[in-house]
């Protein structure tokens, strides 16, 4: 049984693992570099902080458990501290703090300044949400090649998958250099790509016009000496902490600004109005930018993961999800169950079929503090 993975990302790479290490012969094929798409670009905070409807909740809460109970490389259990100063964000952080501990979700509050010394205007109450975390996606995707090579995985990478088809009898993959792959499954999960080879089956929001849902801006910086450990939010702006003297910032709000078309470099005015909102909470002014990118989203059409079989042969699996790097574990696993014959009940809902009929509203752009 040979399965075929487009897609070296996050998600592909975690699959291509799993399928490996369960004796599937897999080719796992990657157009650019493994982790070089959406998930170099991720805030990649583990986390069900604010997911909705209840059974998407579900699902991220598995993905959080997942990566406590496995602690792969590029992990870390950081926790996040979460306050407001501004009035609509405190009515919507109480409420969210009230809805997370009705479901069981660990919150709490804290006097933030106990947990982080390192933040001096830190207020004398947050929120704190002890099991989320943080991902390295790159280690990450090392690692998983890693153990997928380790399984007798074939991998490729600088190849582009042009076109699929299927029959009774199985899949083949063409190659933008004309070699053709015979396999009996296909998984597509290439990101923001995967409608160019599966169409209307994966519709995704906007991530190519100025201010779409889809676009989002992250920007690293230097801080010598941060020890920071947490994931930090706050009214103006979200921080993480990223390796020794680093970390990574995003003002939600001036992500409608941001056009995906154009290069962004650290001297950039929005560069300079993150960097002033991240000194103004480190209370320090050694924080100077690194770098200022731009992530496009792979952001479903109604939000929510599409997972499950494109063709009436059941040989070309969509597998494509916001929130990729919270999910890449507990979805591989399910997905990796689907692929061997047990449907998983908790994709039920996510199938790509349900776009033919789909009334959802298109989803809102994440603009408010605590959204992703
Ligand atoms: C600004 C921003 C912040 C985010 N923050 C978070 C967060 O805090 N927490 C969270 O859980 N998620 C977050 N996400 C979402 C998360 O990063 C993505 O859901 C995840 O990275 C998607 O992973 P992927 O493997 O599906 O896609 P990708 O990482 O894009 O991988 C797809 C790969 O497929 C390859 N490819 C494309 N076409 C082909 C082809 N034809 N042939 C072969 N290969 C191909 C690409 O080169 C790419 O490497 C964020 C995203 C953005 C943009």
């Amino acid at each position: 049984m040979t399965t075929v993975v487009v897609g070296g990302g996050i998600l592909g790479t975690t699959l291509a693992a799993r399928l490996s290490a369960g004796g599937r012969r897999v080719v796992l094929i990657e157009a650019h570099r493994f982790g070089s798409g959406t998930s170099a670009a991720s805030f990649a905070w583990i986390n069900a902080g604010n997911k909705h409807p209840e059974s998407y909740y579900r699902l991220n809460l598995a993905g959080v458990r997942e990566y406590l109970a496995e602690r792969p490389p590029g992990y870390r259990n950081s926790g996040r501290l979460e306050w407001a100063t501004a009035p609509a964000h405190a009515a919507d952080l109480e409420r969210r703090m009230a809805t997370l501990t009705a479901r069981g979700y660990r919150a709490e509050w804290v006097d933030p300044r106990r947990i982080a010394p390192e933040l001096p205007t830190a207020p004398d109450r947050a929120a704190f949400f002890p099991d989320e975390g943080v991902l390295h996606p790159a280690e990450t995707v090392a690692y998983r090649c890693a153990e997928a090579r380790r399984y007798g995985a074939r991998l490729v990478e600088g190849r582009a998958v042009t076109s699929l088809r299927s029959d009774e009898a199985g899949a083949v993959v063409t190659l933008d250099d004309g070699e053709t792959l015979a396999a009996d499954q296909v998984v597509v999960a290439a990101g923001t790509v995967t409608p160019r080879l599966l169409g209307a089956a994966t519709p995704l929001c906007d991530h190519e016009s100025v201010g779409a849902p889809g676009v989002g801006l992250l920007l690293r910086a230097t801080v010598p000496g941060l020890r920071l450990r947490q994931v930090v939010f706050t009214s103006s702006v979200h921080v993480r902490p990223d390796g020794p003297d680093g970390l990574i910032a995003q003002a939600l709000d001036l992500d409608a600004q941001v056009d995906p078309q154009k290069e962004y470099h650290p001297g950039h005015p929005t560069a300079e109005e993150i960097i002033a909102r991240v000194r103004a909470l480190l209370g320090t002014d050694a924080v100077t930018a690194r770098s200022l990118v731009v992530g496009h989203r792979p952001l479903p059409a109604d939000g929510l993961p599409i997972a499950g079989w494109t063709d009436p042969h059941r040989r070309i699996y969509a597998f494509v999800t916001h929130s990729g790097v919270t999910l890449a574990p507990v979805l591989a696993r399910m997905v990796a169950a689907e692929l061997a014959g047990e449907p998983q009940e908790p994709l039920a809902a996510y199938r790509p079929q349900r776009f033919a009929t789909s009334t959802a509203p298109p989803v809102a752009a994440p603009r408010r503090p605590g959204e992703q």
